[in-house]
């Protein structure tokens, strides 16, 4: 029997199992898909203290030698819930069940949509959730970014040194992001910023041609001829196979043990209620989710 299983293989996944190597808990990570997580989606870097710049996939790929390097097992399957047998908890995946005295919920999140026509028809036709991976289809061609937040102004920065023109589609007329990523937006020619509008079409044949967006204050809808549709309008947390307490949007409620509701299953990073989704406090919950776990395998005995 395992004393840890680690769901999801993300920063806050690969710190634990870090830590968990450490303490010697008979661990196995489990990863759905890439190790790395959304890291691994963006460009640049720029606040992992000791680390002025780095790229995502290199960060990513440095935390999961480390792991590796310690020992930490790390096996592919979707978790389809987390049930509880004798005391014991019991993962159950898409390729059978294991047992494990504790648990770590570390899935991370997702894009989420904005639920407007032609966003599911035009997806991978100009239609994007990732400027990283995507942007160089766009080189010199026009493009529109949705959103105010960290991210959406990050990859405007970053896509405006790919582009001809990009707009950026904003539904208040204040961004949201920080604003040292706003004076730098700012101060970008080709950035054009349109405040208080929402995207509400994207029209085309075999890909996007143009954006229709409604000006709040004015009332008025422009077409805007682009090829690309890029969307930042925040994330969704993958929990859903999971049943502990959650708050509105579906993250994780812990208190700052990292302990669910339910005793032995723990959840740290993007997934869990907290004010800050960054590498920096997803490696935090990581730690603290494994210490946590390992007093907890400590007392079970
Ligand atoms: P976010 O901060 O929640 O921002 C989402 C943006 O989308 C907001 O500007 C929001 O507008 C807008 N929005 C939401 N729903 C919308 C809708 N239906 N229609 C139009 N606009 C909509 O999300 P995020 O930028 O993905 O960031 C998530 C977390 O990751 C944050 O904690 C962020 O700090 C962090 N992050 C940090 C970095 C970094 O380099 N430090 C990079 C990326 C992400 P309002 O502003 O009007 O609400």
């Amino acid at each position: 029997m395992l004393d840890l299983v680690i769901i999801g293989g993300g920063p806050a996944g690969l710190t634990a199992g870090i830590y968990a190597q450490r303490y010697m808990l008979k661990t196995v990570l489990l990863e759905k898909q890439l190790v790395g997580g959304q890291v691994q989606l963006s460009d640049v870097i720029e606040n992992w203290p000791g680390i002025k710049s780095i790229s995502g996939m290199e960060l990513s790929e440095r935390f999961e030698d480390h792991a590796k390097s310690l020992g930490l097992k790390i096996e592919y399957g979707e978790v389809t819930g987390i049930d509880e047998r004798d005391g014991k908890r019991v993962v159950k995946t898409t390729d059978g069940e294991i047992e494990t005295r504790t648990v770590i919920v570390a899935t991370g999140a997702r894009p989420r949509e904005l639920g407007v026509p032609g966003e599911r028809e035009f997806r991978g036709k100009g239609v994007s959730y990732c400027g990283t991976c995507d942007g160089p289809l766009f080189r010199g061609k026009d493009v529109l970014v949705v959103g105010g937040g960290d991210t959406a102004i990050k990859e405007a920065i970053y896509l405006s040194k790919l582009v001809n023109r990009l707009y950026v589609v904003h539904r208040r007329d204040q961004l949201r992001a920080e604003k040292i990523l706003q004076e730098r937006a700012f101060s970008i020619e080709n950035i054009e910023f349109k405040w208080s509008s929402l995207l509400t079409r994207i029209e085309g044949k075999d890909g996007v041609e143009r954006a229709i967006i409604h000006n709040k204050k004015t009332g008025k809808d422009e077409a805007i001829e682009v090829e690309g549709v890029f969307i930042f309008v925040g994330i969704v947390p993958n929990t859903e196979f999971v049943d502990v307490e959650k708050d509105e949007w579906g993250f994780i409620k812990t208190n700052q043990r990292m302990e669910t509701s339910r005793e032995g299953i723990f959840a740290a990073g993007d997934c869990r209620a907290t004010p800050l989704r960054q590498i920096t406090t997803a490696v935090g919950d990581g730690a603290i989710a494994a210490y946590m776990a390992e007093q907890y395998v400590a007392r079970m005995g």
